[in-house]
């Protein structure tokens, strides 16, 4: 049986406290898109982490983590990451890497930085992590599989190849230093003992889980609305970031997938250049107070630092992020965080062009789309960690349902904290 927890909107959900939640139960979790350029929080007896590459699943030794062939490696972040868990009292994990997932190259990261400082105030707020350079290599047929690195004819010609185009790009388009391909060969050798321990044959490894009727858990990074194919491009990111891709990146049978659990939160939040188009911001004052009490420690980037945008809950958006995930049902995350409210405003329609929608636009018109707000009251007392959903005050649980009824798909999990156990079931 196979679950995925997935973003409904901008990323940041709290897909991680959600994922650490249900892992427990599970036997085997994947990361299947993406690479370092996000992070997920997640509290437990072991301390605070917040997760970049590494699986949720990484705290449960009966757990088997999988970096799955759809993401991009960054082997030192890896390396890193999996020191930084172990030096804070974590056993050491389960994790196996898959042999085809490709290698995020410190090439990527260079040409990231450099596209950016081409583009100037025309960029994009890239992690600068090398995530598009990465996936545009992948796709034009010169990334370097993990399994290369253990080949060395085969990966010296790769290499070589995937640098001539590079040097290219680096001298005449960025006028920057070329990459020496000898020295980034040894670094390569390098990185294949950092990580022999962990890598493996996912494919075969994840068929024969199901076989035996194992519980696997794909684990999404970011969320619909960073799709590139279904959010809001180019304010996207270059993997997908939908459920679906999930039997690709994941190596899931599609017809595998029976649970989608899409997490959003009771507000929402976006990291991102400002340029992107964020349709229900709360600026001001009102913003500053809603971002410093939102999440566990105020709604700043997980991996970045950098303060998020936030902005009332959007139905129009969740409705359609959800819908493109193939959501089963919602996980609502950071209830708590708006029991300081008297009012608390809803986003439930765009006026386009003198037009109000609940559908979702093409990118092309979103910029020009402005909110539509409900307004509900709020229920004023504190609700952190509530654990029994009848508990809630009345106002609580008309927020949840006004939600449910907007974006048509059931909030069956409500979380009352950044906590593990600070949920309620519904
Ligand atoms: P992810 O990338 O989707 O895993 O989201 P992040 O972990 O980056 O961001 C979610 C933030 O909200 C983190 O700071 C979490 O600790 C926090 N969080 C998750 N669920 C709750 C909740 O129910 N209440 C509060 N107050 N914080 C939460």
């Amino acid at each position: 049986m196979v679950k995925a927890i997935v973003g409904a909107n901008w990323g940041d959900e709290g897909k991680g406290k959600i994922t650490d939640m249900l892992a427990e139960h599970s036997d085997v979790v994947i990361r299947f898109q993406g690479g370092a350029n996000a992070g997920h929080t997640i509290i437990n007896d072991y301390g605070r982490f917040a997760l970049h590459i590494l699986p949720s699943g990484i705290f449960y030794p009966h757990i088997t983590n999988i970096i799955g062939n759809g993401v991009a490696l960054d082997i030192q972040k890896l390396a890193d990451e999996l020191k930084s868990i172990t030096d804070q009292g974590v056993p050491a994990p389960n994790l196996i890497v898959s042999e085809r997932a490709q290698i995020l190259m410190p090439y990527h990261v260079l040409q990231d930085g450099y596209e950016e400082e081409r583009l100037g105030g025309r960029a994009f707020g890239s992690t600068k992590s090398g995530i598009a350079p990465f996936y545009s290599d992948k796709y034009a047929k010169i990334g370097i599989q993990v399994a290369d690195l253990y080949d060395e004819e085969r990966l010296k010609t790769r290499l070589n190849a995937a640098v001539e185009m590079k040097n290219v790009i680096f001298q005449h388009l960025y006028h920057k230093p070329p990459v020496d391909a000898g020295a980034l060969f040894q670094q390569l050798l390098e990185y294949r003992e950092l990580i022999r321990p962990y890598v493996g044959d996912a494919v075969s490894f994840v068929h024969q889980a199901l076989k035996e009727g194992k519980t696997v858990l794909l684990e999404g990074q970011l969320g619909s609305m960073k799709d590139p194919d279904l959010g809001i491009y180019p304010m996207t990111t270059s993997s997908h970031t939908l459920a679906g891709f999930g039997a690709v990146g994941g190596c899931i049978p599609p017809t595998a997938m029976e649970d989608v659990i899409c997490v959003t939160k009771a507000y929402s939040s976006c990291v991102g250049s400002k340029t992107e188009p964020f349709v229900s911001e709360l600026l001001g004052e009102e913003g500053d107070e809603l971002r410093r009490r939102g999440g566990d420690k105020g709604e700043f980037g997980a991996t970045t630092g950098r303060p998020r945008r936030v902005g009332w809950f959007d139905t129009v958006a969740t409705k359609y992020g959800c819908m493109v995930q193939g959501a089963t049902q919602v996980a609502l995350t950071c209830l708590d965080v708006l029991s300081y409210l008297d009012e608390i405003p809803v986003c439930t329609g765009y006026e386009i062009d003198g037009q109000i929608t609940d559908t979702f636009p093409v990118p092309a018109k979103l910029g020009r789309a402005k909110p539509v707000f409900e307004t509900l009251p709020g229920w004023k007392s504190d609700i952190r960690g509530i654990t029994n959903y009848a508990d809630l005050p009345a106002n609580a649980k008309t927020y949840v349902d006004f939600l449910e009824a907007h974006i048509g798909c059931p909030i069956r999990i409500v979380s009352t904290g950044p906590k593990r156990h600070e949920i309620c079931m519904r």
